[in-house]
């Protein structure tokens, strides 16, 4: 029996809703005062710039997590679920957990996002952008953003090399 809704038909809504939702109204956005570790990004194929900023507890817990930013919808969306998803999330499982993304998000690895360390539909419907390519650095530069201020890196990311 066909199903009436296509899946992917269903997870294009998704995502839209997500993108539109986090735009308009981004989570964790604005800079904090007391978060120690920061790094900025920017993706010259958009123009979006992000910062990110962080802080870490004695137990390795990501207890404060930030950004701020100017980009399109898909970046300040994408940068806005990276907050929601990664705080109160363990340094070293954050950082397995953003690589798996990236990987995923940029198809250079066919395997799945990790999902044993954060179980998000946000996350899944966020998949959607790979349905349009040339999105797709827009939604991975605040999560590689993230990953350098994970080192406090004071060099600009950068997702062109
Ligand atoms: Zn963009």
């Amino acid at each position: 029996m066909k199903k009436s809704i296509p899946e992917n038909k269903s997870l294009k809504e998704l995502y839209r809703k997500l993108i539109i939702n986090h735009a308009k109204h981004p989570l964790n956005f604005g800079k904090p005062e007391n978060e120690s570790l920061f790094a900025e990004g920017i993706n010259p194929l958009c123009g979006d710039k992000i910062r990110v900023y962080l802080n870490i507890d004695e137990n390795n817990i990501i207890d404060k997590l930030h950004f701020e930013g100017t980009g399109c919808a898909i970046s300040i969306a994408s940068a806005s679920l990276m907050t929601s998803t990664l705080t109160n999330i363990n340094k070293k499982k954050a950082t397995q957990y953003v690589f798996s993304l990236i990987n995923n998000l940029s198809q250079t690895n066919p395997s799945k996002i990790d999902q044993s360390i954060i179980n998000s539909q946000e996350i899944e419907a966020l998949e959607g952008v790979k349905n349009f390519p040339s999105r797709i650095k827009c939604a991975t530069l605040s999560w590689q953003t993230f990953l350098s201020a994970l080192q406090n890196n004071n060099k600009i990311t950068t997702t062109e090399r």
